[in-house]
């Protein structure tokens, strides 16, 4: 089943099945009311009936517009380590995003005007479903809803200012979240061995495989849960592969204008254009 939450009437959202080239409202305001309404929300969300729009004249939200935590790994595809210059962690590299920072799957990326440095990283999401805490590894894909793509767009200058990354991996509607949840059963487990890629205006710039994630999702899970409490809708950016613009020589970073899409195999598209904000 593929979900997605749409931007409908009076600057609101619903949750939305997608039904071959349409998509079937749902009685939710968004993927995590529907996640938080009960252990059965699979069963609801595959059987309900409501009005119907055509998938291709939607306008999707971010896949969950306001989620209690947004927790995201870097340093966590060997070929990103050695391009940063990084020794390998030994422990997943943990930080956050607030929910202001998250675009829908075909809305504009802003870049700052304060900086030229807008660099991609092309990601695979997890929505968390069932809550938990110290979750083990043996259980942490029940307590997964689905997954989705994102791109962990990054103000490169400012990640670099201070050891903290948050400054640059935060900044207003710059990260791409969607188009849909895909829940695990079309899945391999773990949302493992997919292609994931990443273009800029038709070139490829990133291409690898999730099979290479240096911590899987279910470490993933369990290690965040051993901090705190998952809790329905959270979602968790599982990291970017080798082939971003810091990482290359002479550097290239995305201009205004640009079209960026983002791709994971079974899951969908982000195609994202970059817009200059002016002060
Ligand atoms: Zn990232």
């Amino acid at each position: 089943m593929r979900l997605s939450t749409v931007r409908v009437a009076d600057h609101r959202t619903a949750a939305a099945r997608q039904e071959g080239d349409e998509l079937v409202l749902l009685p939710y305001s968004d993927i995590r009311a529907l996640l938080a309404s009960g252990d059965d929300w699979q069963e609801r969300a595959g059987s309900a009936d409501g009005e119907r729009l055509p998938l291709a004249e939607a306008s999707l939200a971010p896949l969950v517009p306001h989620p209690n935590k947004i927790i995201c790994l870097g340093l966590n595809y060997a070929t990103h380590i050695k391009e940063m210059g990084r020794p390998t962690p030994a422990h997943p590299t943990l930080f956050a995003k607030f929910d202001g920072s998250l675009i829908g799957a075909h809305d504009d990326i802003h870049m700052p005007p304060i900086s030229d440095d807008l660099d991609w990283e092309a990601e695979l999401g997890v929505v968390v479903g069932r809550p938990g805490r110290n979750v083990p590894r043996e259980r942490a894909l029940d307590h997964v809803a689905g997954y989705t793509v994102a791109n962990d767009v990054t103000v490169r200058d400012w990640q670099h200012r201070t050891r903290e990354f948050l400054s640059g991996k935060t900044f207003e509607a710059t990260t791409p979240v969607g188009p849909a949840l895909v829940t695990p059963d079309e899945l391999p487990p773990g949302a493992s061995e997919l292609t994931i890629s990443c273009s800029v205006d038709g070139h490829t710039m990133q291409k690898s495989n999730t099979a290479d994630l240096l911590f899987d999702v279910a470490h993933t899970i369990a290690y965040i849960s051993t901090i705190i409490t998952l809790l329905p809708g959270d979602l968790i950016l599982t990291g970017t592969p080798g082939g971003v613009g810091a990482g290359r020589d002479p550097k290239v970073f995305l201009r205004p204008g640009q079209e960026l899409v983002t791709t994971v195999e079974g899951i969908g598209e982000l195609r994202n254009t970059v817009v200059k904000d002016r002060l």
